[in-house]
C-alpha cells in the first residue's frame, strides 16, 4: 500500500496535509467508516481520493452533480489519476468501456449518480469489482426536509449490508446538527468516526444590508469592489433572475442566468462558461450552485432573503474557496420578510414542518437583525464557539447603533391593533403618518386613535420600525391575506408598559470603508506584473489546449508559488504548492520556459 503523505505530495503537489485531512484518511485506510463534516473549501476530496489511491480497489463516489462528473474527472486525469464515471449522459458502449476497465483494476476512483448506482446493473458489477471505498459526497442530499433531498440517497443505506468489508466516507458541508443526525441515521453510519470541522471561512466577509435600491447598491458593490471578477447573484425567481441577468449585461458585465426553467444545454453551457471564462457573473435561483469547486468565486451576493441560515452559509460559502478575500452581501427589506412569511404559511406540508420552517425563518432574520458580529452568530447557529468578534463583518467594521424604540413600536403595535389587524405595512404607515390618501379615508382609519400619531418618523423609519418587528416575531403575516399584520402573545407586556424594545437604526448605505475596489492580485509587485502575466497566459492557453478550466492546470496560489520562488529547474518546480510529479511532466516545462526567459531578461538588466 502507498503511503499516504506520498501521494499527496507527488500526486497532488501538496506539502502537508490541512487540519484533520491527516486522520480522516488514516481512518479509511485502516478500513474504518467516517462522516466528515467540513466547510466548503476546507478540502473534502483529498480524504476520500488519497485513500482510493493508497487502499487496492477502486474508490466508488457517489455524487448527485452528473453535470459537473466530466470536469471532476478531467481534473484528476491532468493529475494522473485514473479516474471515470457512470452516469446518464454516457452512450451504451461508453458505459461498457467504462465497466471493463473497472473490472480490469484499471481505475483508481470512479464516479456514479445515485440512481445510477441503485440499479440491479451496476450493483452487480460492483460485487464482481476490487473496491477500496464508498464516498457519499453531499450526504446531506439524504435529509428529507432538506431543499437539496434526493430519494435515491435514502437507498445507500444497503450500501454496508451489500459490501460488508468496503469502508465508506460520507461528506457534507451542510452544518446543522439536525442534518447530521439525519444522515447517521439514514445511512447508518452509527459506528462511523465523525469528524467535524470547525465551520468558520475568515475570508469571507459577511455583509447584510437594508434594501434601499437594490440596484443601485448591487451596482455599486459590483463596480467598487468586485469589477471584473467571477461571483454568484442569487434571486428567489426565475423571472427575477433573467431580468437582472439582462440588466447587468446592459450595464457592461459579463453576466449569464441560471435556473432550473431553461433548458438542460443552455443550463450547462452557462455553467461551463462560468467554470471557464474569467470574470463572469451568474446570475441564479438556488438550482445553480452545489458541488461548484470553483476556487476564486470572489463574491456572493443575495438580492432576496434565504430561507434559512443552513441556506444562507451554504450559498455563500461558495465564495472564497482558494482561501483569498471575498465578499458576502444580503440585500433584505421588508416585502422579503412578509413575502417568505407568507409562502411559508401558504405551503403544502405538515403543521409540524410549517412551524421547523418559520422557526428557521427567524433564525435568519435574527441573523440580519443583529447589532453584534454576524459571524459569532453565525458559527453559533452551528454549535461552534467564536471567543472574539470577528472583525471581517459589517457591524464589525461599522458598529450600528440602536435607539430606544419602546415609544414608536407601542404607537405602531396599537395602530396595527385599531385597524383590525388586517393591513398591510403600507397602509399601516399611511395611518401612522396621517395620510389622507383613499384608502385610508374609505376605511375610516382617519379615525382611529392612532391616525397621525407618527409623524415624527419618516415613512421609511416606520418602515424598519416594522420590518425588525416582524422579524423579532412581535407581528405576524397573515398566510390566507394580503400581508395583513397582526399581533402576536409578545406584545403584551410592550403594550401593558412592561418591556421596552431597542431596535437598530438603518445606515442608508452601510459600505465598510475599509475595502476599496481592487483586483485579486493587486498586491503583486509592478516589477513582477509582466511574468504573473506571462505565467496566467501559459496558463489559459493549456486549459484551452486540454479542454479544461484554467484552475484545473493550476490554481493561482500555485502561480503566486512560482512568482516567488522562480524555479529554473523540475526539481525546483516540485517543491512549488500544487505542483505533483504528474502536472510536472505534462505542463512543467511550458511553465519553466516562461520564467527562464524572464529570469534571463531580467539578469540582462542588471
Ligand atoms: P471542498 O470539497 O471541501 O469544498 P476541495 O476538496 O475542493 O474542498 O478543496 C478546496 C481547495 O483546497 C482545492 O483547491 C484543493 O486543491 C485545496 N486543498 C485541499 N487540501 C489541500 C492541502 N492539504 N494542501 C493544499 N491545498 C489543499
Ligand atoms: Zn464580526
Amino acid at each position: 500500500m502507498q503511503n499516504p503523505r506520498d501521494i499527496l505530495q507527488h500526486v497532488f503537489g501538496y506539502h502537508s496535509f490541512r487540519g484533520q485531512q491527516e486522520a480522516i484518511v488514516q481512518a479509511l485506510v485502516n478500513g474504518e467508516d467516517a462522516l466528515v463534516l467540513m466547510p466548503t473549501g476546507g478540502g473534502k476530496s483529498l480524504c476520500y481520493q488519497i485513500p482510493a489511491l493508497a487502499r487496492p480497489g477502486t474508490g466508488i463516489v457517489i455524487s448527485p452533480l452528473i453535470a459537473l462528473m466530466q470536469d471532476q474527472v478531467s481534473a484528476l486525469r491532468e493529475l494522473g489519476v485514473r479516474a471515470g464515471f457512470l452516469n446518464s449522459t454516457l452512450s451504451f458502449p461508453e458505459v461498457q468501456a467504462t465497466e471493463r476497465a473497472l473490472l480490469a483494476g484499471e481505475l483508481d476512483l470512479l464516479y456514479v449518480a445515485p440512481e445510477r448506482l441503485i440499479q440491479p446493473r451496476t450493483l452487480d458489477l460492483l460485487q464482481r469489482a476490487p473496491l477500496a471505498l464508498f464516498a457519499i459526497d453531499e450526504a446531506h442530499c439524504v435529509a428529507q426536509w432538506g431543499h437539496d433531498f434526493r430519494a435515491d440517497y435514502l437507498r445507500l443505506d444497503m450500501l454496508h449490508r451489500e459490501f460488508p468489508e468496503v469502508p465508506r466516507i460520507a461528506l457534507t458541508a451542510t452544518a446543522d446538527m439536525r442534518t447530521r443526525e439525519e444522515i447517521v441515521e439514514r445511512l447508518e453510519l452509527g459506528a462511523a468516526e465523525q469528524f467535524i470541522v470547525g465551520f468558520d471561512r475568515p475570508n469571507i466577509q459577511y455583509r447584510i444590508q437594508q434594501k434601499d435600491n437594490p440596484r443601485r447598491q448591487l451596482l455599486s458593490f459590483l463596480k467598487e469592489e468586485h469589477p471584473q471578477q467571477a461571483g454568484i447573484v442569487y434571486c428567489l425567481s426565475r423571472k427575477k433572475v433573467e431580468q437582472t441577468a439582462d440588466w447587468l449585461c446592459r450595464e457592461g458585465f459579463n453576466a449569464l442566468p441560471y435556473h432550473a426553467g431553461l433548458p438542460g444545454k443552455l443550463r450547462e453551457t452557462h455553467q461551463s462558461r462560468f467554470l471557464r471564462e474569467d470574470g463572469v457573473i451568474m446570475v441564479a435561483t438556488i438550482a445553480f450552485g452545489m458541488g461548484i469547486d470553483k476556487p476564486d468565486v470572489r463574491f456572493v451576493a443575495h438580492l432576496d432573503l434565504p430561507k434559512s441560515v443552513e441556506a444562507y452559509y451554504q450559498e455563500t460559502g461558495r465564495a472564497g474557496r482558494d482561501g483569498q478575500p471575498a465578499t458576502a452581501l444580503l440585500l433584505y427589506g421588508l416585502e422579503d420578510v412578509v413575502k417568505l412569511r407568507q409562502m411559508m404559511g401558504a405551503s403544502e406540508g405538515n403543521e409540524q414542518f410549517k412551524r421547523q420552517e418559520q422557526q428557521r425563518l427567524s433564525a435568519m432574520l435574527g441573523l440580519c437583525e443583529i447589532t453584534s458580529c454576524r459571524r459569532q452568530t453565525l458559527l453559533r447557529y452551528f454549535g461552534d464557539v467564536m471567543e472574539e468578534p470577528c472583525g471581517n463583518c459589517d457591524t464589525c467594521l461599522i458598529p450600528p447603533e440602536t435607539w430606544d424604540a419602546t415609544e414608536a413600536v407601542r404607537k405602531a403595535l396599537s395602530c396595527v391593533y385599531r385597524t383590525g389587524q388586517r393591513f398591510g405595512a403600507t397602509h399601516i404607515v399611511d395611518v401612522l403618518r396621517g395620510s389622507t390618501n383613499e384608502k385610508v379615508i374609505t376605511q375610516g382609519h382617519d379615525k382611529v386613535t392612532t391616525y397621525g400619531i407618527g409623524q415624527d418618523l419618516t415613512a421609511d423609519e416606520w418602515r424598519t420600525v416594522l420590518r425588525q418587528l416582524v422579524a423579532a416575531g412581535y407581528l405576524d403575516v397573515d398566510p390566507a391575506g394580503f400581508g395583513g399584520l397582526q399581533l402576536t402573545e409578545l406584545c403584551r407586556p410592550v403594550l401593558r408598559g412592561e418591556q421596552s424594545v431597542h431596535l437598530r437604526r438603518d445606515l442608508r448605505t452601510r459600505k465598510p470603508t475599509t475595502r476599496t475596489a481592487r483586483r485579486p492580485d493587486a498586491d503583486i509587485a509592478e516589477a513582477d506584473r509582466p511574468l504573473w502575466e506571462a505565467l496566467r497566459a501559459c496558463r489559459r492557453r493549456l486549459a484551452e489546449e486540454h479542454g479544461v478550466p484554467p484552475y484545473v492546470i493550476f490554481h493561482d496560489v500555485t502561480l503566486r508559488d512560482m512568482l516567488e520562488q522562480r524555479p529554473l529547474h523540475e526539481q525546483d518546480l516540485l517543491s512549488v504548492n500544487g505542483v505533483g510529479d504528474s502536472k510536472l511532466k505534462r505542463f512543467g516545462i511550458e511553465f519553466l520556459d516562461v520564467i527562464r526567459e524572464f529570469d534571463y531578461s531580467g539578469s540582462q538588466a542588471l
